[in-house]
C-alpha cells in the first residue's frame, strides 16, 4: 500500500513543482498540504489532512501556533519572506490558506511554484470589501445599500444617500466585528467614528433589519463539481460568533435560494475549495449577502460531529482533487464557541453528555479570542 501511495505521488507531482498541474489535479494521499496561516483552522484542517493520510506543513510568523502543534512542519516566518515562501512552496504539493488577509503577494509567490487553491482571485476579492461588494453586485447577489468612503469628506456624503442607522466597515482586515463602528442617529460623531476605525478606507453599509442571519458554506471540487452544507443560523455577540444552529429554521425555498447564491459565487470565483457566505434574512424574507470567506468557517464547526463529511476533510478533498463527500447532516446540532474567559468551563463541558469538545491549544485566553467550541447534538 505504501509503495504505492509513493508511485502515485511521483506520477500526481512532477520533481521541481509547476503550478499547472498533470493528472487532473489530483494530489494523492501522502503528499504534503502546505497551509498558509496557522490558527485554528489551519489545526482542523491538518487533522482532517492526517485522517486521509496526508502531511501537513505550516507557514505562519506566530510561535507555537495551534496548527503548528499538530504537524511537525512549519515554516516560522514572515508573509512577506520571498526566500521562506519558495522553499515552503517547494516542499509542498498543493497549497491553501487558513484566512482571508494573507497578503496576496505570499499567494502570488507560492503560486508560480504549487497550485494555491482557492485562487487568488477568491483571495483578493474576499479581503476586499469593495471588490467583495461589486462581484456580489456582478453576480446579481442583493446586498445592503453601500457606498465606498475612501477618505473622511466622503463619509458624509455617503451618509445622506444611505441614511441612518449605517455602519462603517475598513475596506481591509475586518473580522470578528473588528474596524466598524457604528452611526446610530443624528447625534453621532462622524469625524469620532471615523477615528474609532483608524481612519483608513471603508465601505458605509446600511443596517439591515434582519429577522436572522444565516450562512451556507459550499465546496467546489478540481473538476468543477459542487456540494453544499445546508444553511444553519448564526447569532453573534459584540460582533463576534456566538451560536450556529442547524438546521436554520427557514422554508425550505429561501434554503435552496441561499444554497444557489453560495453555489455561484463559488462558481464566479472559479474557485477550488471552500466558501462560505455569510447572509442576512430580512423581515420580509429576502436573503442578502453580507460577506464571504474562501475558507473553512466557523459556521461550520457543526460539522465535524453532525454531518457526514466535517467541512475540513471537505477542503481536502477539494483541493487534492478527490471526489467531494457527503455534506449531509445525520443529526441536528448547535455550535456554540468558548471566547476568552469561556474556556474555564471546559471541565463542566467535557462530562456534558452529546456534548463535543475541541480545545484550539491556545495559552493565553484574551478578551474576543476564540479559544474553543462545544457542538451540542441532538439525535
Ligand atoms: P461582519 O464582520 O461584517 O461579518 O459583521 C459582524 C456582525 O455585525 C454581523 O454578523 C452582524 O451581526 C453585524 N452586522 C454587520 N453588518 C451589518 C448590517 N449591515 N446590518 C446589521 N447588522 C450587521
Amino acid at each position: 500500500m505504501k509503495a504505492s501511495m509513493a508511485s502515485d505521488r511521483s506520477i500526481a507531482i512532477p520533481p521541481g513543482g509547476s503550478a499547472a498541474n498533470p493528472n487532473g489535479g489530483r494530489v494523492a494521499p501522502g503528499s504534503t498540504i502546505g497551509i498558509l496561516g496557522g490558527g485554528q483552522l489551519g489545526r482542523m484542517t491538518a487533522l482532517a489532512a492526517a485522517q486521509l493520510g496526508y502531511r501537513s506543513h505550516i507557514f505562519c510568523p506566530d510561535d507555537d501556533a495551534p496548527a503548528s502543534q499538530v504537524t511537525p512542519l512549519t515554516t516560522r516566518a514572515g508573509y512577506d519572506d520571498e526566500a521562506a515562501l519558495t522553499r515552503f512552496a517547494q516542499s509542498v504539493d498543493v497549497i491553501t490558506f487558513e484566512f482571508e488577509n494573507i497578503p496576496a503577494g505570499a499567494v502570488r509567490v507560492t503560486g508560480a511554484i504549487k497550485p494555491v487553491r482557492p485562487g487568488l482571485k477568491a483571495l483578493e476579492t474576499s479581503q476586499d470589501r469593495v471588490a467583495e461588494k461589486r462581484f456580489f453586485e456582478r453576480e446579481g447577489i442583493a446586498t445592503a445599500p453601500w457606498r465606498p468612503v475612501m477618505d473622511f469628506p466622503a463619509l458624509a456624503p455617503a451618509l445622506a444617500q444611505i441614511g441612518r442607522p449605517a455602519l462603517i466597515k475598513t475596506v481591509r482586515m475586518g473580522y470578528d466585528g473588528k474596524g466598524q463602528a457604528r452611526l446610530k442617529d443624528e447625534s453621532a460623531d462622524l469625524s469620532a467614528a471615523w477615528r474609532s476605525v483608524g481612519g483608513k478606507p471603508c465601505i458605509l453599509e446600511g443596517m439591515v433589519d434582519f429577522e436572522r442571519e444565516i450562512s451556507v458554506i459550499v465546496a467546489r471540487g478540481v473538476d468543477g463539481a459542487t456540494r453544499c452544507y445546508e444553511p444553519v443560523e448564526n447569532r453573534h455577540k459584540d460582533g463576534i460568533l456566538d451560536t450556529t444552529t442547524v438546521p436554520a429554521p427557514i422554508s425550505a425555498p429561501l434554503a435552496r435560494e441561499a444554497e444557489a447564491m453560495a453555489i455561484r459565487a463559488a462558481q464566479a470565483l472559479d474557485l477550488v475549495g471552500l466558501l462560505a457566505v455569510e447572509m442576512f434574512v430580512t423581515r420580509d424574507g429576502r436573503i442578502l449577502a453580507s460577506e464571504m470567506a474562501p475558507r473553512p468557517h466557523n459556521s461550520g464547526h457543526w460539522t465535524m460531529d453532525a454531518a457526514n463529511t466535517s467541512q475540513f476533510e471537505q477542503l481536502v478533498r477539494a483541493i487534492c482533487g478527490l471526489p467531494l463527500g457527503d455534506p449531509s447532516r445525520f443529526a441536528d446540532a448547535v455550535m456554540t464557541n468558548l471566547i476568552g474567559d469561556d474556556i474555564a468551563q471546559w471541565p463542566a463541558l467535557i462530562t456534558e453528555p452529546n456534548t463535543h469538545l475541541h480545545l484550539y491549544g491556545k495559552t493565553e485566553a484574551r478578551p474576543g479570542r476564540k479559544m474553543a467550541h462545544v457542538n451540542r447534538i441532538k439525535r
